[in-house]
Order: C-alpha cells, then structure tokens, then sequence
C-alpha cells in the first residue's frame, strides 16, 4: 500500500491542507504502507521551493513525515511528455484554440461543478487548425467521446462521473495538472489518492486517463472540505489558518494535530475511514483561543 500526500507549493499549508495530509498519512500508517509527499508545481509562477521547505517543516510538526525525498513534478516533464505521446499515437487527442473565456461563453451550466468543454475544436478540419496555428499555438486536449468512469472513494462511496476533454497540454507546452497527476501517481505506484473533495469531480478524468495509458487505478479518499463559520471555504480573512499563525496565538502543533485528528472523527490511535464524517468540518479555532 501506497498513499500520498500533493500540495501545491505556492504558499503556507492551512488547517484543510493539514487536516487532508493527517488522514492521508494516517491511514497510510494504518496500514503499514509507504507515505509519499510530492509537490506539483508545474504552474511555476506561484511555486517556489522555500515554500516546500516551509510546508515539509509545517507537516512534520504535526507528524506527517515521509521516509523518501519528495518528488518535485517541474523536474518530471519528460515523463508527462511521454505519457502525452502515447495518447497523441493511440488518436485521443485534438488541439484547441479556445482562450479560457471563449470556453466560459460558449460552456452550459456547469456539470456537477465542472465546466466541461463545450466542443469547439473537436472536429476542426487540418486546414482550420494550420490557419488558426498561425495565430497562437494550440492546447492540446483528450478527446473523450462522451465517456463515463466510476471509481471507488472511502469516503463518497462509489462515485461515477463524466469524463471531460481535458487539457492534457496547456498551449504554451506545460503538461496540465491531470496528465501529471496521473503519471505520477502510476509511476510511484500510488494505491491509494487522498485529497480535497474540490478535486473529487475531476477524478473521472483522471480514471479516464489511467485506463488509456493501462494503469491501474487507485483507491480514492476524498476529504471534505474545511471552512469558516460563515460555512465559505477557508481562507485568509477567517484568521489563524496557518501553523505558525496558530502558533503565534498560543496554539501548539500538538493542538492542532488532536483538534484536526478529533474533526476526523478519530477517537483511538488507528485510523478508520469509516468514522469520517461526509460533511464540511467548520473550523473553531481561526479567531484563536481567547
Ligand atoms: N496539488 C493538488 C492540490 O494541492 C492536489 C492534487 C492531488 O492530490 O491529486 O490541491
């Protein structure tokens, strides 16, 4: 057994980061298995690795440590490359032109949170794309037909959803996030993904991917989400959302690693799935102890 936890290493992790890398690890320990961290920056506008640093010192103070090195994906394109080449030769891809707004226009209503694409480019003639290639380069996307994938989550059950022509390489040549994931998570032989839920309607993209690229597919653990008590997704103006926030308002890791193990719905030391609970934990602590 494998399991991981990905942060994204574009700041300070919150109380929902620390809360989804506690149960990840957890049942990872439960288990026996191997707990991996990696960090997906390939968006490197934001990321920069003093901010991995901070977030392995942050997880280490509430216990979640990993044994191996952390992969870091800016170093792993050559692997995205590869797995892109596969689906480019396998006739599952299409180039798009469509600027993100152009999408959001022409887009029906969001698909159970996700946007999908609404078609533009699938059936563009060679002639179509060489004249609209002239102008900007094109993105690359997965051509779905329609498919739909179910997975197992131990936490939302057995979860089917619709898979999307995702963006499998961004127009100016950097993979995406889905293709990533899914590469890393086979190449590290990952069985088990524990995440937010903001990410559980993306995941059949993801399975979607696994089966073309014959990967198998891992167990899902889809942790829902943390916010304040105005019942918003935790975030900056809630407070103290950081370790060393808390840690300013007298707060120690040790607290906050049993309040965050307690809003797991952990009582003993071994940690069980089935006692998390399915809702969005409001958080208490973020205005401090006083
Ligand atoms: N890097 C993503 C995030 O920080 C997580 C992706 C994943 O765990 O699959 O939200």
């Amino acid at each position: 057994m494998i399991g991981r936890f990905a942060p994204s290493p574009t700041g300070e992790l919150h109380l929902g980061n620390f809360r989804t890398a506690l149960a990840a690890h957890a049942s990872v320990h439960a288990a026996g298995g191997t707990f991996l961290i990696r960090f997906e920056d390939l968006d490197m506008h934001n990321a920069n690795m003093a901010n991995a640093q901070k977030q392995l010192d942050d997880l280490a103070a509430i216990g979640v440590v990993a044994i191996e090195t952390p992969v870091v994906q800016s170093e792993r394109f050559d692997l995205y490359r590869d797995a892109i080449v596969r689906l480019i030769e396998a006739g599952v891809t299409y180039e798009c032109f469509c600027s993100r707004k152009e999408i959001l226009e022409a887009a029906q209503a969001p698909h159970g949170g996700q946007v999908m694409y609404p078609g533009t480019c699938r059936e563009l003639t060679e002639t179509a794309r060489a004249e609209r290639r002239a102008v900007r380069p094109g993105a690359l996307r997965l051509r779905a037909n329609g498919a739909k994938e179910s997975f197992t989550d131990l936490i939302h059950g057995e979860v089917t959803g619709e898979v999307d022509d995702v963006v499998l390489r961004r127009n100016d040549g950097v993979p995406s996030y889905n293709i990533a994931v899914v590469v890393d998570d086979a190449l590290q032989g990952v069985t088990e993904v524990v995440r937010g839920d903001d990410l559980l309607d993306v995941t059949a993209n993801q399975v979607h991917l696994q089966k073309l690229l014959r990967y198998s597919t891992p167990v899902y653990a889809h942790v829902p989400l943390v916010v304040g008590e105005d019942g918003e997704r935790l975030a900056k103006r809630h407070g103290a959302i950081t370790l060393a926030h808390l840690t300013a308002q007298g707060i120690s890791p040790t607290e906050v690693k049993d309040l965050l193990w307690a809003s797991l719905g952990q009582t003993g030391d071994s940690f069980s799935w089935d006692a998390v609970p399915r809702a969005p934990w409001v958080a208490p602590l973020t205005h401090g102890k006083s």
